[in-house]
């Protein structure tokens, strides 16, 4: 996470990789959505050796919390001046692609929410029916699903700073690889959705 930042830098980040297993997606999502029409400019910040996605023993759990505590200080490190950071991750369901979106902050949630409803009856905007805005909270209702309670653990500095918009993007594939372009396209399609309410 040592790349030089150009002087003017985008004010969108789009972190990938949080995740080592999740770095490809990520990879083959950055590059499907760098292709397409009116997207804001953005950066990406490319996690080379990011944490293991997969669930912690009981003995592992403090470490496996702190590495993650950790790496989203650094996240925060490298957001500059930059007003929203997109956190990119891949899970998996039978019927995707679709999609969770986090953030803590619930007007911003609804703004995507209704983009997303305003996007017509086409065949996307079908697919994009199959995503979730999910306010991030710490409440014990979140608790009983594992993602949603991964998202709590982001440091409270981070989702909820004052100075940038966090959001966190979940995209549920039907294979446990990197994707097909269907994927991808669903993928960039609502991260530009969620760039343009910079
Ligand atoms: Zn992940």
């Amino acid at each position: 996470m040592d790349h030089a930042r150009p002087v003017s830098e985008p004010d969108i980040l789009l972190v990938i990789g949080a995740h080592r297993e999740e770095l490809a997606f990520g990879d083959r999502v950055a590059e499907t959505l760098e292709v397409l029409s009116d997207i804001p400019p953005f950066s990406v910040l490319r996690i080379p050796e990011g944490l293991s996605g997969r669930h912690p023993r009981s003995d592992e759990v403090y470490r496996t919390d702190v590495q993650h505590r950790e790496l989203y200080h650094q996240i925060k490190a490298e957001v500059g001046s930059r007003r929203l950071v997109i956190d990119l991750h891949r899970g998996f369901d039978d019927h995707g692609p679709c999609a969770d979106i986090f953030s803590g902050d619930d007007q911003l949630l609804r703004t995507i929410q209704n983009q997303i409803d305003d996007q017509g009856t086409d065949t996307k905007a079908r697919a994009l029916s199959s995503v979730r805005c999910i306010q991030i909270d710490h409440s014990e209702r979140n608790q009983d699903r594992a993602m949603i309670s991964a998202y709590t653990r982001i440091p409270r500095e981070v989702w909820d700073a004052p100075s940038f918009r966090f959001v966190g993007l979940e995209v549920y594939i039907p294979t446990s690889d990197d994707g097909r372009q269907t994927d991808w396209v669903f993928a960039a399609d609502l991260l530009k959705t969620i760039m343009q309410t910079v």
